[in-house]
C-alpha cells in the first residue's frame, strides 16, 4: 500500500509499505477512506516536533471502515465506519478516568498516531488501545461530515466546554484558521449574547463573514478598540486564543475584562511572556492546553443532529496518489483553502 511517509527534516514522500498487522490484543485495523492535513503536518515536515520518528507515515486525522479488531476490543465490529482520534489514551489512568485523555501515562498515550507511529495519511492504519480510540459513526453521519471529529473538532469543541461559556457572554476568538472555525462552531452550541472573530486574512474573514453572517468579525489591528466598543464591561469575558501569532497572546488578555476566562488553543513556537506587573488587578483565569479528546462520541451526535456542521471547512480534495500537490496547496495557503480531504480511490 501507499504511504506518506516523514522521511527527513523538509521531506515527504509517497512510498510503499507492508499493510499494517495487529499486534497488541487492543489495536484496530482500520482502512482509511478519507484523512485531512494538519498544520501539525507541516510542524513535523519542518523538524519542529523532536519526538516524531522519521519513516512514520504521517496523518493524524481520518476516518475509515474497520477491517480487524484485536481479540479484546469490545463495542465494535468489522466493517463499522469510524472516527479515529488524534490521542491513544487506556481510559483507566487517573488522569483518563478524570477525562485529562491528553495526559494518559501509558506509554503509548498521546499523540502517538502519525508522529511516533504510523498514522492515516494512507490505506490502512493500525490504532492501538483501539476501544477507547475510535468512535462508531452514525448512519446518518457522511465520512466528510465525520471527518474532523477526532482533532481540529475535538480541540474546538474542548476549547469552548473548558471556557465556561454563558449566555451573557461576549466571546472573542482570536484566529479564524481550520481549528478557529471548529473553537467558533463549538461556542455557538453555548448560544453566548456576542461572538467577535479576530482575523488577519482577509480571505478568511470573508469565510467567516460568509458562512456566520451573525458572528462580529474585526483584525489585529483593530481588535482591542473593537471589543471594548462590542462588548458590556470594558472587554470579552471569554476570549480563546486560537491563532498563535507573534502578538497573539498579549492581544487575548488585553481585550479581555477583568476577571475574564482567558483559553490558550494555540501552541506557540516560541516563549511567551505573562507581563504580571501590567496586568496586576484585571484578576484573569488563563486555561492552557492540549485537547483531551474524550467527547467524540458527543460531538458526532451533535453531527448527527445538525447541530455542528464542519463541511464547509473541506474546500479542496485529492486522491492520495495526489497528496504531495494538496501538501503545497495547503502549505502555501493557495486557492482559499481551508481544509483538504485526502480520499482512497
Ligand atoms: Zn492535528
Ligand atoms: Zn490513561
Amino acid at each position: 500500500m501507499k504511504a506518506y511517509t516523514y522521511i527527513k527534516k523538509g521531506e515527504f514522500a509517497l512510498v510503499d509499505k507492508q499493510k499494517p498487522a495487529i499486534i497488541e490484543p487492543t489495536d484496530a485495523i482500520v482502512h482509511v477512506t478519507l484523512g485531512s492535513i494538519c498544520s501539525s503536518d507541516l510542524h513535523i515536515k519542518h523538524g519542529s516536533v523532536p519526538r516524531a520518528v522519521p519513516g512514520i507515515t504521517v496523518g493524524h486525522e481520518m476516518v475509515g471502515v474497520v477491517e480487524q479488531l484485536g481479540t479484546d476490543v469490545k463495542g465494535f465490529k468489522v466493517g463499522d465506519r469510524v472516527t479515529v482520534n488524534v490521542e491513544t489514551f487506556c481510559g483507566e489512568c487517573f488522569y483518563c478516568k478524570h477525562g485529562y485523555v491528553n495526559n494518559c501515562t501509558s506509554p503509548h498515550g498521546g499523540w502517538a498516531l502519525g508522529c511516533r507511529i504510523d498514522g492515516g495519511q494512507t490505506e490502512y492504519v493500525r490504532v492501538p488501545l483501539a476501544e477507547q480510540g475510535l468512535n462508531r459513526i452514525p448512519d446518518s453521519v457522511t465520512d466528510e461530515q465525520a471527518l474532523f471529529v477526532g482533532d481540529v473538532l475535538a480541540t474546538g469543541y474542548w476549547a469552548a466546554r473548558i471556557s465556561e461559556i454563558t449566555e451573557e457572554d461576549t466571546v472573542l476568538i482570536i484566529g479564524a484558521g481550520p481549528t478557529g472555525i471548529c473553537t467558533l462552531l463549538s461556542v455557538m452550541l453555548k448560544q453566548p449574547k456576542r461572538i467577535i472573530v479576530c482575523e488577519q486574512s482577509e480571505e478568511r474573514r470573508n469565510f467567516i463573514r460568509a458562512h456566520y453572517p451573525e458572528v462580529l468579525i474585526t483584525t489585529p489591528k483593530e481588535c482591542d478598540k473593537f471589543v471594548k466598543a462590542n462588548s458590556d464591561h470594558g472587554g470579552a469575558d471569554r476570549v480563546l486564543e486560537v491563532a498563535g501569532g507573534k502578538d497573539t497572546f498579549q492581544l487575548a488578555w488585553q481585550c479581555a475584562r477583568p476577571n475574564a476566562i482567558v483559553t490558550i488553543v494555540a501552541l506557540y513556537d516560541e516563549a511567551q511572556t505573562l507581563p504580571l506587573p501590567n496586568m496586576y488587578g484585571k484578576n484573569l483565569t488563563f486555561k492552557t492546553g492540549g485537547v483531551d479528546g474524550c467527547d467524540c462520541e458527543e460531538v458526532l451526535q451533535l453531527i448527527e443532529q445538525g447541530k455542528i456542521d464542519t463541511t464547509p471547512l473541506i474546500t479542496h480534495r485529492f486522491p492520495l496518489s495526489r497528496i504531495e500537490e494538496a501538501y503545497q496547496l495547503f502549505e502555501n495557503r493557495e486557492d482559499g483553502v481551508i481544509k483538504v480531504a485526502i480520499y482512497n480511490e
